[in-house]
């Protein structure tokens, strides 16, 4: 029989729910139950690849290319699974399906209605997607704030499926507790939180509450009673130093024995040893890393560049406390660097990632980085773009191409060392944007004797991609003859995957036309983010 959490906010965006999400899951996976975690966004694309990462954040991709939510990025490195489509849903897919059903006359010619069948369709789609990861705990995180119209649907759907499951559903209430002045925590923006569900037919069985300092016992109370709830159903949930040490902390306030007695369920075991070794690891690693990320600058701050590369800083950190090391990432801005004299300020680092990204902004200024870290042997790691860049560079520099570039940038350029396949060409003409980059997982084979294969160790790799333009196969031998390694390639040698310096000639510099950042674990660092922090670690 399988077994529901919901996960719902309250009260404000951005107040953790992904992550409050992804360390229930732990911690019910803790307890020897096979867990799964499914995210619905309430907006009407079909996916998040078409949505503006610094507005949305980082677009997440699964092995099967499913193009989703950074939440699921969170459950992935959390529960340390690979998730797939099954787990991802939108309104805009669940009315997909259900008009592609209609149209089927699926629905033998009855009225479809948004109440029920959009609901019941959701509710199919978790089924399916427990089903499908064989899963006893299904998570189910639903996106935005309860009070808002966009996801009542999905609220409607809890509604249905506890009165067809009374005892298998759980429905956690994830809120923010403001700080005023003389810092009291306020519970009244919770208290409204709970009687907007209440409105919509749901009793919250749990609240998180999520503020800037722990709960103390009058807080408690005053959200119990004024929720209908019991003291030990609310959960304390402070900010804390990292991501990681949440589940631990939920435990605190026996978050996991509330659960399972909740829906009757008896741990069949209990263990996070390595999770807490981590987490120690994290605190007292002291000795920095010191990483930069080029980015192109958005305007809009700090904050939004970490969303929309959550998945890089992220690999960083795990290779970092796998070194027992403390990272600190900084941001570099790709415009800073078109002047030279900046360029001497790359040496206070012990490493720097030029991530992905698209079209022409900031991109001189990251080739001008790429090229004084390979001559000052400074240890580079690049990510699809910033793969594809190092490239140009090497065509630049070495083969004195003084023309090279993608033909993203410049489609008129004699020198197309990075172009557009002829079937993406074909996409791109036909205005076919959505889902229709080389997506997902895919094969590369790995050179022996390389920077790669130490780092991989194996000689077939699968790897995520999210790119339309590739290493132009015409130049490949000319760059090799000239010193660049391309340690990984497609299986038929079509398709380049990894490029790199040899370790004689360069502590690390190595780039990969796939996303290794999204398959980075906490307790399994990314062997090549591991190799780039073993030489920016090693480098002092
Ligand atoms: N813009 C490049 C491409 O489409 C790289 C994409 C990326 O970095 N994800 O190929």
């Amino acid at each position: 029989m399988t077994k529901y959490i919901f996960i719902v906010g309250g009260v404000m965006s951005g107040v953790g729910k992904g992550v409050a999400a992804a360390s229930i899951g732990k911690i019910i996976q803790s307890r020897g139950y096979a867990v799964t975690a499914i995210k619905i966004d309430p907006y009407v694309n079909l996916d998040a690849g078409t949505m503006n990462p610094t507005e949305h954040g980082e677009v997440f991709v699964l092995d099967d290319g499913m193009e989703c939510d950074q939440d699921m990025g969170n459950y992935e490195r959390f529960l340390n699974c690979d998730l797939s489509a099954a787990n991802y849903m939108t309104t805009g897919s669940v009315y997909q399906s259900v008009i592609n059903r209609e149209r089927n006359l699926g629905y033998g010619g009855r009225c479809v209605e948004v109440v029920p069948h959009i609901c019941l369709e959701v509710l199919n789609k978790i089924d399916k997607a427990a089903a499908k990861n064989k899963a006893e705990v299904v998570i189910v995180e639903i996106g935005g704030t309860v009070g808002e119209y966009q996801n009542i649907l999905f609220l409607e759907a809890i509604r249905i499926l506890k009165i067809k499951k009374p005892g298998d559903v759980l429905l956690s209430l994830v809120s923010h507790l403001p700080i005023q002045g003389d810092g009291e925590l306020k519970t009244k923006p919770t208290q409204y939180a709970a009687r907007t569900l209440n409105a919509a037919g749901l009793q919250p069985d749990i609240v998180i509450a999520r503020a800037g300092a722990p709960l103390d016992k009058k807080r408690k109370e005053k959200i119990a009673f004024n929720c209908s709830m019991e003291e030990k159903d609310v959960i304390s949930a402070p900010d804390v130093k990292s991501i990681y040490e949440i589940p631990l902390n939920f435990e605190k306030d026996k978050l996991g024995e509330v659960i399972l007695k909740k829906l009757n369920m008896d741990p069949k075991r209990q263990d996070m040893k390595d999770w807490q070794k981590l987490v120690e690891t994290i605190h007292s690693a002291e000795k920095p890393v010191k990483i930069g990320i080029v980015g192109k600058y958005f305007g809009t701050g700090d904050f939004i560049l970490a969303d929309s590369y959550i998945s890089v800083i992220e690999a960083i950190k795990h290779a970092a406390y796998f070194f027992k090391r403390r990272p600190e990432i900084h941001w570099l801005n790709a415009d800073d660097f078109s002047d030279p004299a900046s360029l001497k300020k790359l040496s206070e680092y012990d490493g720097i990632v030029v991530p992905g990204g698209f079209g022409s902004r900031g991109v001189e200024g990251k080739i001008a980085v790429i090229r004084r870290l390979r001559e000052k042997k400074i240890p580079f790691l690049g990510l699809c773009y910033g793969m594809q860049l190092a490239v140009i560079e090497y065509a630049r520099s070495m083969l004195n191409l003084k023309d090279a570039n993608t033909t993203e940038i410049d489609p008129e350029t004699k020198n197309p060392v990075i172009d557009i396949l002829p079937e993406q060409k074909k996409l791109l003409e036909a205005k076919n944007y959505g889902g229709s980059m080389r997506l997902g997982a895919y094969p590369a084979a790995i050179k022996k004797g390389t920077v790669a294969y130490a780092a991989y160790t194996e000689h077939l790799i699968s790897e995520r991609h999210r790119h339309r333009y590739e290493v132009n196969p015409a130049y490949v031998e000319k760059l090799e003859k000239a010193g660049l390694v391309f340690s990984g390639f497609s299986p038929d040698r079509r398709l380049m995957e990894i490029a790199e310096l040899p370790k004689s000639v360069h502590p690390f510099f190595a780039g990969s036309q796939f996303h290794p950042e999204f398959k980075s674990r906490p307790l399994k660092p990314h062997p090549l983010f591991r190799e780039f922090i073993r030489a920016a670690a090693g480098k002092k």
